[in-house]
């Protein structure tokens, strides 16, 4: 195929990674693949490159994200990182690369890394393969998460590679993929951890001034430079917070909170043994090798709030200490805040007195840890059931399929309901419809539970049926009523 003619091919790709020297990367060869099948392609995304999805076909598709010579240099991004709170210096892209950077219709510089493009000085041994399961896991996660208001890496394309990987986690031989991810950056917290490793404070100097200019524009106008850290730090703290809320709210266990999976930017990234819970257990793990927990649903701030603080080694080689720990002083208040918000959303409100507020969090979670529902089903049945006449009296509330397990479970119902109902008593009449469209707005009727998409991977894997992916992808995509 005509190269030029490819809209994929032809995006004005700016080298803004590798422009800061080969100290962050190595350039790596990318592997042949004898099937280039096209599984999933992200149009939203190829509006925001400003590019209209009818002109780019799939074999545009495969030859620019599948076919990869050609496309050269690309780089495996250096990094090391905290593995189950062990330092890790042998660490790096294994099985992806930065295949380029892209302008976004918003100004914004995007990344195309790919996941399972072939192995490099860090693949220890592995394959440097993406299976086909692993793919469509992330294709279903990302384009979950996202509807669901998570800030989070997408996926440009999922191309089927017909190779036969091996793996100790999943029947094999199973199927192999190459993945184009598209990422608010590639640079993680272990890119500095690496750095400190080396004593590199001059090459964390300029990691750093990079991040600023191109991901905290914001903060170029700080002239000084100890504020302008300073403000960074705190920015990245908040930002995180947020997105570990966020993943709470959505009842999303990332399953591996690594530092080499913690972006720069504050957004989620890389999912692999990641799921969302059913039943609500802060003790649920998504791992299988999570063997103590460390990454279980409950931990998940603590555990990025320990992240943040292991960022601090790289960053004391370049600001004050006192200006870090200034900065992550401030991470439980803001994730406070934030899951807060969200949960009220959840429950129907925007905005309620903060005592009120509390009370109702801590019964939601409480009547959520001893009643026989499941988390999500708790709150889409609460959207669904909703009456206005709620208001006029607690009895009314969640009569039918709340059902209390025992007596525990029925004082806390009952506590539930009398709260809500006093709740309810801060809005009009009137204002009934806006707690319920909120209701509606804020709680998916799909989630992208485990069992489904083992499902949809059977479909594929023994009848290579991919009707169920498609039907589930769509379904996650628009998780909302109306
Ligand atoms: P992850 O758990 O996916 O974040 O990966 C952790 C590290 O292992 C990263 O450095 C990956 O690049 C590397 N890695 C994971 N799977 C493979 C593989 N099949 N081949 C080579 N490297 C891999
Ligand atoms: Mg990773």
């Amino acid at each position: 195929m005509d190269s030029a003619a490819n809209p994929l091919l032809d995006l004005c790709y700016e080298p803004a990674l590798e422009a800061l020297g080969d100290d962050y990367y190595d350039i790596v060869p990318a592997a042949e693949f004898p099937q280039h099948t096209l599984r999933f392609r992200n149009d939203e995304i190829l509006q925001q490159l400003g590019l209209a999805p009818d002109t780019v076909t799939d074999e545009h598709f495969t030859a620019a994200f599948g076919q990869f010579q050609g496309r050269e240099p690309f780089l495996a991004l250096r990094y090391h990182g905290y593995q189950f709170g062990e330092y890790n210096a042998f660490l790096g892209d294994g099985r992806g690369f930065l295949y380029g950077q892209v302008r976004g219709t918003d100004g914004e510089l995007y990344d195309f890394g790919t996941k399972g493009s072939g192995a490099t000085p860090y693949s220890r041994g592995g394959d440097g393969r993406l299976t086909l399961k692993g793919g469509i896991r992330e294709v279903l996660a990302s384009e979950a998460l996202h509807a669901l208001g998570v800030r989070t890496s997408r996926c440009l394309s999922l191309i089927e590679t017909g190779e036969n990987l091996w793996r100790g986690d999943e029947p094999s031989p199973t199927r192999s993929s190459v993945m184009v991810r598209f990422s608010r950056s590639h640079i993680r917290f272990g890119t500095f951890e690496r750095l400190e490793y080396y004593r590199r404070p001059d090459l964390i100097d300029r990691l750093l001034e990079h991040v600023i200019e191109v991901y905290y524009p914001d903060l170029l106008a700080v002239n000084d430079e100890r504020d302008r850290y300073g403000q960074f730090y705190a920015e990245l703290v908040q930002r995180t917070a947020r997105l570990v809320a966020q993943w709470m709210s959505v009842g999303f266990c990332h399953g591996v909170l690594n530092t080499d999976n913690m972006s720069i930017t504050g957004e989620s990234f890389d999912y692999g043994p990641y799921a969302f819970m059913d039943q609500y257990n802060p003790k649920f793990t998504a791992a299988y090798f999570d063997y103590f927990g460390r990454y279980s649903y409950a931990n998940q701030p603590l555990i990025c709030q320990w992240n943040l603080k292991m960022l601090q080694k790289p960053l004391a080689l370049i600001m004050p200490a006192e200006d870090l720990q200034a900065g992550l002083a401030q991470f439980e208040a803001h994730y406070h805040q934030a899951y807060q918000r969200r949960m009220l959303a959840k429950l129907g409100f925007e905005a309620l007195p903060l005592e009120l507020a509390e009370k109702l969090l801590n019964q939601t979670l409480m009547l959520l840890s001893h009643a026989q529902v499941g988390y999500h089903d708790f709150f889409t049945g609460l959207a669904q059931q909703f009456a206005p006449r709620w208001r006029q009296g607690s009895d009314s509330i969640f009569g039918t399929t709340m059902q209390a397990s025992d007596d525990d479970a029925r004082t806390l119902l009952d506590d539930w309901r009398r709260t809500y109902y006093l709740c309810l008593q801060h809005f009009s009449e009137a204002e009934m419809v806006a707690v319920a469209q909120r209701l509606q707005q804020a709680n998916p009727q799909t989630v992208l539970l485990r069992p489904r998409i083992e499902m949809v991977w059977e479909a594929i894997a023994l009848e290579d049926d991919w009707q169920p992916f498609y039907a589930l992808l769509k379904q996650v995509q628009s998780p909302f009523v109306g």
